[in-house]
């Protein structure tokens, strides 16, 4: 029980059966050698090591209530401004792994699960006493340190109507059947990024809200990725073999799957939200699940700037190009995102406040800012590292340049005002793994997507808002007179 090592995590993953499609490919076992899981896989099972470094290990977990072993530390619930400062800094140590490449680290959704229990009472007793099953997996995920995927988006069929007015109405996951062991759900969900996850939430989304005709599909529950019937369809693998062709994607693809129920059985004890839209649309919210959601995603996006803005200034000055005040103003740019982010965070953790579950929850005015900002202003980190790098993006011939008849040509023409060639192309192969392969355009997408629709989130930020303090100044000075 506890904390578990990166060999743990890999054993677990290859003794997991799980029906993953990858094209024509039915992948049952040995998943952590397979090409397109080998280098997540170990990434994933490197951040488990780390909770168990002598020097790291204080910040990376912390004593569990129950067992009194060490746990992830991104499981803790949080009750003083220090727990929460050292959430943050067990969530910067597995962000700056991988430059804030992976998004699906397992803080993400320990973060989720461990706010919802603290909410326990939110779930209240319907068929089953939905609050003690949300409670007993939070504490049976943290005790055996699993990682979870989650799904929360139905089918793009067609975004014009809702899940029960679709063609099909089993096309989005819904409720099919009930019976004395559990609901059997019938359908599909869209999308989860880490098919090799040990477990699959299939939660109500952040954003879009459900009517009563859409109570078959308002539930929320946790599988195991092993239950029948219980389908991934991945899309085309972005890993590469060689890391100096592609040194991020090599490492860090997580696969992005739809999620087919086949008439999946999701046992009464696994159910938190059942055909209920009301609690479904409130559940996000009301629990501080977004919250902390997005306290984790904004630290790693602080990491991902500082991360783009290293590689993006080692790219200007190995060419020179650091010279330029255009190119310094576009760097500057980048370095004022990452300051923004780390910004929303501290203030987020200074305003933090007890929640009425009695967990120091950050202040989500910083967070729900940082969430909407941020998909405007990543794309724009793709842009200036194209607009740095330019043609050297493209100068970058694949690794059997080195041992080859043209390697004399290579090492002369491919020098740099700071590199000799090979360290040069090895150092542009990154910057167009991270913005422009195809790990890079995944990249760009999850950035613009991953909290929700950007146009629906200003909305609802918009409405949110409280914007009377702002308004009465207004009105002040509309009625001033001398
Ligand atoms: C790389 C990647 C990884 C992801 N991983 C996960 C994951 O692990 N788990 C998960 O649950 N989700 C994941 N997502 C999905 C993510 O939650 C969605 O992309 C996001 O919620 C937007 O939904 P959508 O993609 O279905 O877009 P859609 O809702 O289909 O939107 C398509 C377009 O139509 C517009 N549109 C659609 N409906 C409306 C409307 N009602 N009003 C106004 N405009 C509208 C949108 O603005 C957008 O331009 C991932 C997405 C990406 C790109």
């Amino acid at each position: 029980m506890g904390a578990k090592s990166g060999r743990e995590f890999l054993q677990r993953l290859d003794s997991t059966t799980r029906e993953v499609w990858y094209g024509g490919e039915k992948i049952t076992g040995d998943v952590s050698n397979h090409p397109a899981f080998k280098g997540v896989a170990r990434s994933i099972a490197a951040l488990y090591d780390m909770q168990l470094k002598p020097g790291l290990r204080d910040v990376m977990t912390y004593e569990s209530p129950t067992t009194h072993e060490p746990v992830g530390t991104s499981f803790m619930q949080p009750r003083t401004k220090e727990d929460l400062a050292k959430r943050t800094a067990m969530m910067t140590a597995w962000a700056n792994y991988s430059g804030g490449m992976m998004g699906r680290t397992a803080d993400y959704l320990n973060s989720s699960i461990m706010a919802m229990a603290a909410a326990k009472e939110f779930f209240g007793k319907g068929e089953t006493d939905f609050a003690s099953n949300i409670s007993r997996y939070y504490e049976y995920v943290r005790e055996n340190d699993l990682i979870l995927t989650h799904t929360l988006i139905n089918p793009q069929a067609n975004r014009s109507v809702g899940p029960s007015k679709q063609a099909d109405p089993f096309i989005a996951a819904r409720v099919a059947d009930k019976t004395s062991e559990g609901v059997v759900m019938r359908g599909a969900r869209m999308l989860a990024t880490l098919p090799i996850a040990d477990e699959i939430l299939v939660f109500p989304s952040t954003l879009i809200r459900s009517g009563q005709d859409d109570a078959p599909y308002s539930i929320a529950f946790a599988i195991p990725v092993s239950a029948k019937g219980l389908k991934f369809v991945c899309r085309e693998s972005f890993a590469a073999e060689s890391a100096y062709d592609h040194p991020l994607a090599s490492r860090f693809d997580e696969q992005d799957a739809v999620v087919v129920f086949d008439d999946v059985l999701v046992p009464w004890d696994r159910v938190f939200v059942l055909e209920d839209p009301d609690r479904a649309n409130r559940v996000n919210d009301a629990t501080g699940s977004v919250v902390f959601m997005a306290h984790q995603a904004t630290v790693r996006e602080a990491a991902k700037a500082e991360f783009m803005a290293g590689l993006m200034t080692m790219v200007a000055e190995t060419i020179g190009a650091d010279a330029f005040p255009q190119v310094q103003e576009r760097i500057a740019n980048v370095l004022l995102t990452a300051e923004t982010m780390k910004a929303f965070i501290r203030s987020s953790e200074a305003g933090a406040k007890v929640s009425q579950w009695g967990v120091m929850t950050p202040d989500y005015v910083p967070l729900n800012s940082a969430k909407n900002l941020w998909p405007r202003l990543a794309p724009e980190l793709a842009a200036v590292m194209k607009q740095t790098g330019a043609s050297g993006l493209m100068a970058i011939p694949p690794e059997g340049v080195l041992g080859s008849e043209v390697r004399k040509d290579f090492d002369r023409y491919y020098q740099s005002k700071t590199a000799d060639a090979e360290e040069r192309v090895r150092l542009f192969k990154m910057a167009w793994d991270a913005v422009g392969s195809s790990f890079g355009g995944r990249q760009d997408l999850y950035e613009r997507f991953f909290f929700g629709d950007p146009v629906r989130m200003a909305s609802a930020y918009y409405a949110w808002y409280d914007k009377e303090p702002y308004r009465q100044r207004v009105k002040d000075l509309l009625h001033w007179r001398e």
